[in-house]
C-alpha cells in the first residue's frame, strides 16, 4: 500500500516539470493514504525529472519522518495542517505558477468570469492573509496551513467545492481527491489566472460569470447529479 503511495507520488511530482508550472525546484505534490494516515511528499529540493519512488519521504499526520532518507520539502507542515484539517482531501499541490502567484502577490481574488473557471472552482478563488512576524518566526509552514484553514473556515467556504487559494505575497495552494487531482487543479487554476488577466486587459469592467452558469458549469461535474465526462474524467 505505501509502496504504491511512494509510486503515485513520485509520479505526481515528476509530472510537475512537464506541466510548465514550476521553474527550478519550486514546486511539490503530497497525497495521502488516509487509512494508515501516512503522506507521501517530495523530498526538498531534489530535482523532478529523476525523482524515484524511493526518493519519496513518508511522514505522519505529526510531521514525524517514518521512511526515507532525504529531507522532506520545506513546505510539508503546511501540507499536514490541511490534511489534518480537511478529512476529504487526498492530495496537495504547491506551485509559484507565474499567473496565480502574480494574483496572489497582488492580493487580488481570481474572479469567475468564465466557464473555463467554473467548470473547476465553485465561483472566486480566494486571497488569504499573509503571516505575521510572529508567525513567520514561530513556525512558518505550520502557520500558512493555520491561514489557509482559518480563512476557509471564516468565510464558509468549502474545501471540497474551492480546491484552490492564494496566499498574499506568496503563492496557490491547491488539493483534490489524489496528487494528481490536486496537479489538475493548479494547472486549471494556472490557466484560469492567465485567462482572466487577459480577459480584464481587453475589457476591464467585466461582471463575473451569472450564477445560473457557474451553477450549471460547476454542477455539472461536481454536483450530486454530476454527468459530465466518463467516470468522472475531466475533458470535454
Ligand atoms: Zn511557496
Amino acid at each position: 500500500m505505501l509502496e504504491e503511495l511512494k509510486e503515485r507520488v513520485a509520479e505526481a511530482n515528476r509530472q510537475l516539470g512537464p506541466s510548465g508550472l514550476v521553474k527550478l525546484t519550486w514546486g511539490n505534490v503530497s497525497e495521502i493514504d488516509r487509512a494508515s494516515g501516512i503522506v507521501g511528499i517530495k523530498p526538498s529540493g531534489v530535482d523532478y525529472a529523476c525523482l524515484k519512488a524511493s526518493d519519496i519521504v513518508l511522514v505522519d499526520l505529526d510531521g514525524n519522518r517514518i521512511e526515507g532518507t532525504l529531507n522532506p520539502s520545506s513546505d510539508t507542515k503546511t501540507h499536514l495542517h490541511l490534511y489534518r484539517s480537511w478529512p476529504d482531501i487526498g492530495g496537495v499541490t504547491h506551485t509559484h505558477s507565474p499567473f496565480a502567484t502574480a494574483f496572489s502577490q497582488a492580493g487580488r481574488p481570481l474572479p469567475c468570469l468564465g466557464t473555463t473557471h467554473a467548470d473547476h472552482f465553485y465561483g472566486t478563488v480566494p486571497v488569504c492573509r499573509a503571516l505575521t512576524s510572529e508567525e513567520v518566526a514561530d513556525d512558518y509552514e505550520h502557520n500558512t496551513g493555520v491561514a489557509i484553514v482559518e480563512h476557509f473556515a471564516r468565510e464558509s467556504i468549502d474545501p471540497m467545492q474551492m480546491p484552490a487559494v492564494l496566499q498574499h505575497y506568496h503563492a496557490p495552494f491547491t488539493w483534490g481527491k489524489s496528487g494528481l487531482d490536486s496537479i489538475h487543479n493548479s494547472i486549471a487554476l494556472e490557466m484560469c489566472a492567465q485567462m482572466a488577466l487577459s480577459t480584464v486587459q481587453l475589457a476591464p469592467d467585466t461582471a463575473p460569470l451569472p450564477s445560473h452558469l457557474l451553477d450549471k458549469h460547476y454542477l455539472r461535474k461536481h454536483g450530486p447529479g454530476a454527468y459530465y465526462g466518463q467516470g468522472g474524467k475531466a475533458g470535454h
